[in-house]
């Protein structure tokens, strides 16, 4: 096994990110836009994205359930991945994220297929789950609040169908804190998220470090 340096490191992710295709036009407009409406940059990146596509693909890709929408980036590339029938519900606390996140994902040609739902997720969960039932939803994409992580885990577990996938973003950290700063409140939210799903008996479960760490998770 050869070393792991902080250079190498460095070259690792280069190397990665060197390696994605350009992305396609309106993806770069709708990043720059909210760069310029000073939203802040804390979505996920082209190389998360694709693996958004890819995983929900894997799935039947009827029915998906975002936490965190902000500008609709991740929420683009998880509705790339999902069956052209069907439906993301996301849920985003942000009035002025929701409406941008409304207008791009039209203009990606995604009107029809998802629907913001404005306001705090651990209110939206309970309804969200009166409505479509347990046992319903293909793919779940956790990135909201880090200290919730775990209420979100309790909310979503029984509407997950058996097969269908839960993944988390920043499962390792975030621009405010690293896995290894252990006593930092959102830290430790998300190590007890990793830690119940990774021992779960419903679930088999990962955590990949890619970008700022990704938990993947195939409910049973
Ligand atoms: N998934 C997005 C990034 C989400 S950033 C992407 O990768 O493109 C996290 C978002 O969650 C922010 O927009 C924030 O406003 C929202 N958020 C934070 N706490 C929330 C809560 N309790 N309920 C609903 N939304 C919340
Ligand atoms: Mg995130």
């Amino acid at each position: 096994m050869q070393d792991m340096t902080t250079k190498r490191w460095q070259y690792t992710n280069r190397y990665i990110q060197d390696m994605i295709p350009k992305e396609e036009p309106l993806l770069i407009a709708m990043q720059r836009s909210a760069r310029a409406k000073e939203m802040p940059e804390i979505s996920v990146g082209p190389e998360v994205g694709r693996f958004l596509e890819l995983v929900v693909s894997m799935t039947r890709g009827n029915l998906a359930l975002e936490i965190g929408t902000l500008g609709g980036y991740s929420a683009a590339w998880i509705l790339r991945g999902m069956a052209p029938s069907g439906h993301l519900e996301t849920i985003e606390e942000m009035p002025e994220y929701a409406d941008f996140a409304e207008d791009w994902l039209g203009r990606l040609g995604h009107s029809g297929r998802f629907t913001i739902r404005r306001g705090a997720a651990l209110s939206i969960l309970p309804d969200l789950a009166k409505m479509y039932g347990p046992r319903s939803v293909d793919f779940v994409f956790v990135d909201a609040d880090k200290l919730e992580y775990p209420a979100y885990l309790q909310c979503v577990t029984d509407l997950i169908r058996p097969g269908g996938l839960l993944v988390a973003d920043n499962v390792l950290g975030t621009d405010d804190f690293w896995i290894d700063h252990e006593e930092h409140p959102e830290r430790q939210a998300v190590d007890a998220f990793n830690r119940t799903v990774m021992e779960h008996p419903d679930y088999r479960a990962v955590i990949l470090p890619i970008r700022q760490g990704l938990l993947m998770a195939q409910r049973k």
